[in-house]
């Protein structure tokens, strides 16, 4: 395994990640950045981003993540392609004894510093059918694979502004969208209950919830039932867009910091210190109520900020510790 030592080293790629990397390298702390498995995360499986400032015509959200990302290469920032697989925490640091990560289970890192960015990915049903059929006209994203579903009928699952923005993206495209939502209303915010309620092409299915996709190669339908009648009926589908929610990335943390109940981890109020001194936490792999493009990026900035400050304490207590 190969070895190295950094100051700053930052896991993730999203809004957060390179926000975090151009104040950690105009900081000099000569931060590396490893993208993970989703360069760019969330934001490049995103069409168009209309609400981050600065953008008064909006901007494509991939085009968006290449901005981002080259602005930090622009400031010196290492940024490289891998998958921080394992860390190990030390409870308390010093520069003879760093935090440790592994990356692709073969390169050693030691950080005096480490922001975490790891972002939030799309939950699934958990049905048999879906996992079976993922790829085969089951996605979680109408922006990547809405295109291979012109003209036909798809069937979106999910209350939220998530499921509303795919369905209306796929309203663009497709023949007829339905829309499952399991319970009598949905959670979204008033303007997107709006667009997909006034769009010709969206049926909206409140009450309802997915038994089964139905298909041996490709989906071809979905069984769905009524929560209060009881009834079921089949609709005829070739694709099947689940937009359910996210988990945030973390689990490779969890046996040393402090996490919420739906796995996200818990940072000081007002800052972004994690229960490890040293490891720092922005984007949505800390927050679960905003989880926007630009909180993400603000979180970044001040996860750059926190690690700075520790980086010259601890500076300061090795110098102590040297005279
Ligand atoms: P949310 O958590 O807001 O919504 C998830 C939806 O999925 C809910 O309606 C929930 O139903 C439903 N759901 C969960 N599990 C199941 C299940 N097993 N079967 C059926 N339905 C299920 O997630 P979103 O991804 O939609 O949004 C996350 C955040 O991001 C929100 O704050 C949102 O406002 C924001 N956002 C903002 C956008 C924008 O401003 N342009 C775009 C997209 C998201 P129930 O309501 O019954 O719990």
């Amino acid at each position: 395994m190969t070895s190295e030592h950094v100051k700053c080293l930052i896991i993730g790629s999203g809004p957060a990640g390179y926000t975090a990397a151009i104040y950690a390298s105009r900081a000099n702390l000569g931060p590396v950045l490893y993208q993970g498995a989703q360069p760019g995360g969330q934001l490049t499986i995103t069409n168009e981003v209309d609400n981050f400032p600065g953008y008064p015509n909006g901007v494509q959200g991939p085009q968006m993540m290449q901005d981002l990302e080259a602005q930090a290469r622009r400031f010196g920032t290492d940024i490289r392609y891998g998958m921080v697989t394992r860390v190990e925490f030390v409870d308390q640091p010093s520069p003879g004894n760093p935090h440790r990560a592994i990356v692709d289970d073969k390169h050693e890192i030691t950080a005096d510093s480490i922001i975490i960015s790891t972002g939030a990915t799309a939950k699934w049903l958990g049905l048999p059918s879906e996992m079976r059929l993922n790829g085969r006209g089951v996605s979680a994203c109408a922006v990547c694979d809405g295109f291979f579903f012109r003209g036909q009928d798809v069937v979106v699952v999910g209350a939220g502004d998530t499921a509303a923005e795919e369905a209306s993206y796929l309203a663009n495209l497709c023949r007829k969208v339905y829309m499952l939502v399991r319970r009598d209303e949905m959670r979204a915010s008033k303007f997107m209950q709006k667009r997909v309620q006034t769009a010709p092409n969206i049926e909206i299915l409140f009450n309802t919830e997915t038994e089964e996709v139905l298909g041996d190669d490709d989906v071809t339908g979905v069984r769905v039932k009524n929560a209060v009648t009881g009834e079921e009926r089949i609709l005829d589908a070739t694709g099947f867009f689940v937009a359910i929610g996210h988990k945030p990335n973390t689990d490779i943390f969890q046996d040393y910091l402090e996490l919420d109940g739906h796995g996200y981890i818990l940072t000081e109020k007002g800052s972004t210190r994690t229960n490890i001194p040293g490891v720092f936490a922005c984007g949505d792999a800390q927050d679960n109520i905003y989880r926007q493009a630009i909180t993400a990026a603000g979180t970044g900035c001040m996860a750059a900020l926190d690690a700075e400050r520790y980086l010259v304490t601890l500076e300061m207590q090795d110098e102590e510790i040297v005279h």
